[in-house]
């Protein structure tokens, strides 16, 4: 990894969360080392477990250039500098092996500018292999392969960064700044000009072009003081120069009145000042034309968040015809006209635009997407009698009585992906209710789907389960249980806990917790394998869920844990007993569960035993479904149902002792409060399996049964049920 800057450091980290090794040099091993350094401790963490830190090695150009032979790969993330890039390029080129891989991070460099003079062998092995900020999180990596690339490798690298880095690749034409910055940059100046032609404040701009139209928090101005005004500047005027035949090119320099507060140095965030800045406790916004800090005010979009569907929300916005509606519309018009105008220059392909901005840039909807659901022929009409010119590509679908971008592509291009949404309209669902699907994967294999809110397991879902642990066991080969929302579970329905507790209806709350114990059960004692794809948040009750599986395929980036102490309740649903099963000391074991331990990642939920030696990780979250049926189905000859067991040892009196006491502990020690205490009283008494004289041998029925009394008896508890509702509210924990 050449270049240990923002880029290279933290490229070369998410290798390392890949398992892969590398050797990352800088103009000298403290700059190298300093990369390093930021990203072991940038937030959010570039590093998956603080151990890949140990899989890179840093050192100077001039002391290890010629270690390179060592390496299968060469990338370039050093500053973007054509004449700097290509000098290192030459350096490299004496010392790498003539089979290794090469290539550039460069953002808007063209590519053949950079090979210019090189060897045919040289330029047949280089590329552009670019990862958007930061790597480990954004799934965009686009591929811009040169006029001499080699195919294959192409494809190798193309299938490198899916499945072993995890990323979403699209494949780019050497044109400038490819496809994801040229649409980023026309967005965010289309949103800059259009504000400042009419008027609108920063708080304003930020309230309408963010989550409420399926755009990041960040929204625009936020971003900006984020990104920094001086590199937007830079960014696009290069691209201006770069793209002289674009007529909509103006879009990317910034207006007179931004220049002006880059000129004053407000550039954002590092600066400590830009569109906004921190008095005190307090945020201020510029008023962009007195150029004066005021409070920032909240600006009411009330009217459109309660529509709860984004494309319907879209859809009142831009048609509501009132002054904030204009605007989006016109955003909106603009980028999505200048997106098919982009066709074929940038891409061939409508869906690699829309990629690019899901994946790189985190908007929900693709600008062709966007354009479909608000209607494809009668948005070309709009814009047409507002006086644009309808591009190429559009105005040939309307000839052809085309009515969408999709209609005759599929988007199910890429082998080992299984998009639920898509097979559900293709082949229908076996059965479905509000909260789940059951859903056939072919070969034999049902997945149970939850598409609850926010995925927070209900009756529904109990349903769903049963129905397809039943047509699985009669019909069918195995049972995977995965999803593709925001995140797997995050647990039990607190609102229906609350209900209960307030109304002291506890016959209706021990029935309930008795059914979902027989469920995990039932999970767990399946006639055929059941597999869970966990990712995400998987908290409480959907990690028992999980836990329950006869294994899991999990995604690297996994948010798991029995988080039931945090609301003043104990997991109940078979979590202290598998947890049991896993875990033989009962200090540890009392620490996870008391303290709500969770995951920051697969490898780190292996640690605290969530996932076993067994199970397996997708990097390439989109994989998580497919991979989890071929796990699914390698189980399913000749499988073996498990029986419920009846030997899981518990310490009994000595353990509850030892519980206890850490319990106490705490509380002396002003780290627990007074329920605290009692919530680790309650969970030390399952743990320890109840009041038994020394250590037991006990079935899983035994502890179920405790788990449930445990957690009854604290549901009634008043500092309990504060804590949920605090929860419910805030969707943060109280201690009380
Ligand atoms: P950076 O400034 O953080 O890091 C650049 C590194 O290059 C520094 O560590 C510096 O020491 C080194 N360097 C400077 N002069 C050098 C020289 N003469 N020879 C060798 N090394 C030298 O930059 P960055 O943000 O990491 O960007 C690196 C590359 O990645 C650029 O091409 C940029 O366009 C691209 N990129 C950046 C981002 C981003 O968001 N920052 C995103 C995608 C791509």
């Amino acid at each position: 990894m050449l270049g240990a800057g923002t880029m290279g450091s933290r490229i070369a980290a998410h290798f390392a969360n890949a398992g892969v090794s590398s050797l990352l040099l800088d103009i000298t091993r403290e700059a190298a080392m300093k990369g390093l350094d930021g990203a072991a401790k940038s937030k959010p963490p570039a590093f998956l477990t603080s151990s890949g830190i140990g899989l890179v090695q840093t050192g100077s150009f001039d002391e290890r250039i010629a270690d390179i032979v060592a390496c299968d790969w060469v990338l370039e993330a050093v500053t973007e500098n054509l004449d700097i890039k290509r000098d290192l390029w030459r350096r490299v080129d004496q010392h790498a092996r003539p089979d290794a891989i090469l290539s550039t991070n460069t953002s808007g460099i063209p590519l053949h500018r950079i090979v210019e003079g090189f060897s045919e062998a040289f330029r047949q092995r280089f590329l552009g292999v670019h990862f958007f900020n930061p790597p480990r999180y954004l799934h965009l990596v686009e591929i811009i392969p040169g006029q001499d690339t080699d195919r294959d490798l192409i494809g190798f690298v193309s299938q490198f960064c899916d499945e072993r880095l995890g990323k979403g690749v699209v494949i780019c034409k050497d044109t400038p700044n490819f496809i994801g910055n040229r649409i980023g940059c026309f967005f965010g100046g289309t949103i800059v000009r259009i504000a400042m032609e009419e008027g609108f404040t920063v708080e304003e701009v930020d309230a309408f072009t963010g989550p409420l139209i399926g755009l990041p928090n960040s929204a625009t101005f936020r971003l900006l003081d984020i990104v920094g005004l001086d590199i937007w500047s830079h960014v696009g005027k290069n691209l201006y120069e770069m793209a002289p035949h674009d007529p909509w090119r103006e879009r990317f320099l910034l207006p007179t009145p931004i220049e002006e507060m880059i000129g004053r140095g407000w550039i954002g965030e590092k600066s400590g000042q830009g569109f906004y800045r921190r008095v005190g406790k307090g945020i201020e916004a510029l008023d962009l034309k007195t150029f004066e800090y005021r409070p920032a005010v909240a600006v009411d979009t009330d009217r459109y968040r309660k529509i709860s569907n984004l494309t319907e929300r879209i859809h009142a916005l831009v048609n509501s015809g009132d002054r904030t509606g204009l605007f989006v519309w016109r955003v909106l018009r603009d980028v999505m006209i200048y997106s098919a105008a982009m066709i074929p220059e940038i891409t061939d392909r409508v869906v690699d635009i829309d990629r690019a901005m899901k994946w790189g840039y985190a908007h929900t909807l693709g600008p062709f997407e966007l354009w479909d659901a608000l209607g494809f022929e009668a948005t070309a009409r709009r814009m047409e009698s507002e006086g644009l010119t309808l591009p190429p590509l559009v105005t040939g679908m309307l000839r052809d009585g085309k009515t969408s971008f999709y209609q005759d592509i599929s988007t199910e291009d890429r082998p080992g992906i299984i998009t639920l949404s898509t097979l559900k309209r293709s082949n229908g669902v076996v059965k479905s209710n509000a909260g789940a699907s059951l859903i056939d994967l072919g070969d034999g294999v049902l997945c149970v789907e939850f598409h609850s809110k926010m995925n927070v397991l209900s009756e529904d879902i109990f349903a769903i389960i049963e129905a397809g642990l039943d047509e699985t066991a009669a019909n069918g080969e195995a049972l995977v249980i995965a999803n593709q929302g925001m995140d797997f579970s995050v647990g039990a329905d607190l609102v229906l806990i609350c209900r209960f507790a307030q109304d002291g209806d506890w016959n209706q709350m021990e029935t309930t917790i008795h059914r979902f114990q027989q469920f995990n059960m039932g999970i767990k004692c399946a006639m055929k394998p059941v597999v869970a794809a966990p990712f995400g948040r998987v908290l409480g009750g959907g990690a028992e869920v999980a836990m329950h599986a006869l294994r899991r395929q999990a995604s690297a980036e996994l948010y798991m844990g029995l988080v039931e102490t945090a609301v003043g309740l104990i997991p109940a649903g078979g979590g202290c007993k598998e947890m049991l099963i896993r875990v033989s000391d009962p200090k540890v074991l009392f620490e996870q569960i008391g303290m709500a331990q969770t995951s920051s990642s697969a490898d780190d939920a292996r640690r605290l035993k969530y996932l076993s030696e067994c199970d397996r990780v997708s990097m390439n979250g989109e994989r998580l479904v497919a991979d989890a049926k071929r796990l699914a189905l390698s189980l399913a000859p000749g499988y073996v149902p498990v029986l419920p067991r009846e030997d899981i040892l518990v310490s009994g009196s000595g353990g509850l002792a030892l519980m206890n006491l850490g319990a106490w502990m705490g509380r002396q020690g002003g780290f627990l409060s007074e329920h605290d205490e009692l919530v680790g009283q309650k969970l030390a008494g399952v743990l320890s399996g109840g009041r038994l004289s020394g250590e037991h041998r006990v079935s899983e029925q035994y502890l179920l049964d405790l788990e449930r009394e445990a957690f009854l008896s604290l549901c009634g508890h008043p500092k309990t049920l504060a804590r949920i509702q605090h929860t419910l509210k805030t969707g943060k924990p109280l201690r009380n």
